[in-house]
């Protein structure tokens, strides 16, 4: 069982700054961390190969200190760690992402599972899973709080609002891990020391055979016009009084309005 975890470095704070005159993550100063999700997602790749032997290979794209984070993953318990790095991905989008993901995925081969993190703590999109799955024509599983292997397909529980579904998929597939999978192993003072000494190829566009033109700025066809927190003021009544009264009194002023 050969499983990727598809890992991203986020900054350590939940208040994530846009430059105003970018438009982008301000990323100086902040400290980084393993994306949360992800760390569920090697959680769980590592369970699985110590279930079923193989190895499990995290794969980032960033900038080179994003190799501290690839670290922590082995130190977790992952075999391998790859680092695509390359200056003309800076800036790409998510579809970007997901097809530069992909290429190195190809260029890996050989994986039965592919894990994600359900979202990333900065960008937030959840959108690089499944463009992942699409690029490379694979079944996905979003939403993953638990997971096993049954001969050929994973079968997977996908949490919903207040239940759960089972799902299941024929492998290779592409499956997104939430916060309740599991509990992230705090590795011990031995394996960060092991993981110290890993060696962490870095791969570039050209090797994974990366078109430059589909990823980086100009490749990438997002356009970020503005960024605006949201308001948290509502407009609208609070209708008073005895529920009854107050269904009926909801009714009237939804037939006015032409909702019902
Ligand atoms: C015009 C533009 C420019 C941008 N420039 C940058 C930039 O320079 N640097 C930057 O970091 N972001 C940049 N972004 C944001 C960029 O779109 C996202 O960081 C990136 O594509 C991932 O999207 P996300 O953070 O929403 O991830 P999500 O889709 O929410 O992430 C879900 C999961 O996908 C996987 N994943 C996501 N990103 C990576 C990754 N890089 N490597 C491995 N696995 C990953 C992880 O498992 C993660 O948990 C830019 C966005 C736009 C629109």
């Amino acid at each position: 069982m050969n499983v990727i975890v598809c890992m991203k470095q986020v900054p350590d704070t939940s208040e994530v700054r846009i430059d105003p005159e970018t438009n982008t993550i301000v990323r100086e100063g902040v400290p980084s961390i393993i994306n949360p999700f992800d760390e569920n997602a090697i959680e769980a790749a590592v369970q699985l190969v110590e279930e079923h032997g193989g190895k499990v290979t995290v794969i980032t794209m960033g900038p080179p200190q994003a190799e501290q984070a690839l670290r922590e993953a082995l130190a977790m318990g992952a075999d391998e760690a790859i680092l695509l790095s390359d200056r003309a991905l800076a800036a790409s989008d998510t579809l970007a992402t997901s097809y530069v993901l992909s290429c190195a995925i190809r260029r890996i081969g050989d994986y039965d599972l592919i894990l994600c993190g359900k979202q990333a703590f900065d960008g937030d999109t959840a959108q690089v899973p499944p463009g992942i799955a699409e690029q490379l024509g694979l079944p996905q599983i979003t939403y993953v709080i638990g997971l096993e292997v049954v001969g050929d397909k994973v079968r997977a529980r996908r949490l919903l609002e207040g239940r759960y579904e089972v799902v299941e998929a024929r492998m290779p597939a592409v499956l997104t891990a939430d916060k309740h999978m599991n509990e992230p192993r705090r590795p011990g003072l031995k394996s960060v020391l092991a993981a110290k000494k890993k060696e962490i190829p870095v791969w570039d566009a050209a090797g994974c055979d990366i078109q430059v033109s589909s990823c980086g700025l100009e490749g990438s066809p997002t356009r970020v016009i503005r960024t605006f927190a949201p308001s948290h003021e509502h407009e609208g009544e609070m209708i008073e009084g005895d529920p009854r009264d107050a269904a009926c009194q909801l009714v009237e002023k939804l037939a006015a309005a032409k909702l019902v």
